[in-house]
């Protein structure tokens, strides 16, 4: 099975509304609804599977009724990975997944093709851009401590996508270690199964993550414009 899971456990504090950024309404529809309108419109994905807040599950599961390609609507974690692991806990060996953040409702057809065809060769796929900005580290005085060169840098975005035993091996690894935290998926397999090559997807500028509400600005002109 080709399973998107799409992560919408977030409380989405950064953007400072009454609730989750995933149920703010763009262009006639909730964020959410956006995303599994993406995948549930590409021929290669076969499953989705929602992770949500435990509070708003049955706000997604009314979301989602009209996509007969979603067949579990699961409670989220504290952590963005303990939901990616309660959306494992529905997955089974031979599965390939495609894990997206519910708050990119701008996935492009060409990016889950292009992820689809990387999983045919990898077991783990990662998204991402150039970077057009200079990144740089700080130490704990706010004084920069390394310059990275830009050339070799990315922005990542999603989905991160893995066959089923890559992905569950990492986390199994990474769970017995006391020092564990992470802020993505591919990060876990890069670290805990430091010999599986990752293949790096071309992602799209439009693929933002909805963060802040400037975001919303760019996603409701982008959407918008697609409706017409
Ligand atoms: O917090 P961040 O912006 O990294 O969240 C990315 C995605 O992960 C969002 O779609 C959010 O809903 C999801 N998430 C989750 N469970 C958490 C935290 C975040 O599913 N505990």
């Amino acid at each position: 099975m080709i399973i998107a899971v799409l992560l919408a456990g977030g409380s989405g504090r950064r953007m400072g509304g009454p609730e989750p950024k995933q149920f703010i309404e763009i262009a006639g529809r909730t964020i959410l609804e956006h995303s599994i309108r993406a995948f549930h419109q590409h021929e290669g994905i076969e499953r989705i599977v929602i992770v949500s807040h435990a509070d708003y599950i049955d706000r997604v599961k009314e979301i989602a009724r009209p996509y007969t390609k979603v067949t579990d609507v699961v409670a989220g974690g504290k952590e963005r990975y303990d939901s990616t692991l309660n959306a494992l806990k529905t997955a089974s060996a031979g599965d390939k997944l495609l894990i997206h953040d519910s708050v990119r409702p701008l996935v492009s057809q060409r990016i889950i093709t292009d992820c689809l065809a990387a999983l045919d060769n990898y077991n783990a796929v990662d998204v991402a851009i150039p970077c057009t900005d200079t990144i740089i580290e700080v130490n704990n005085e706010g004084h920069i401590c390394r310059i990275p060169m830009r050339s070799t840098l990315r922005n990542v975005q999603t989905p991160q996508c893995f066959a089923y035993e890559t992905i569950l091996r990492a986390y199994e690894i990474g769970l017995n270690d006391p020092g564990f935290v992470t802020t993505d998926d591919c990060g876990v397999v890069h670290r805990y199964l430091p010999d599986e090559p990752i293949f790096v997807v071309q992602g799209d500028t439009t693929n933002i993550k909805i963060t802040y509400p400037a975001d919303l600005i760019l996603a409701n002109s982008i959407l918008g414009e697609q409706k017409q």
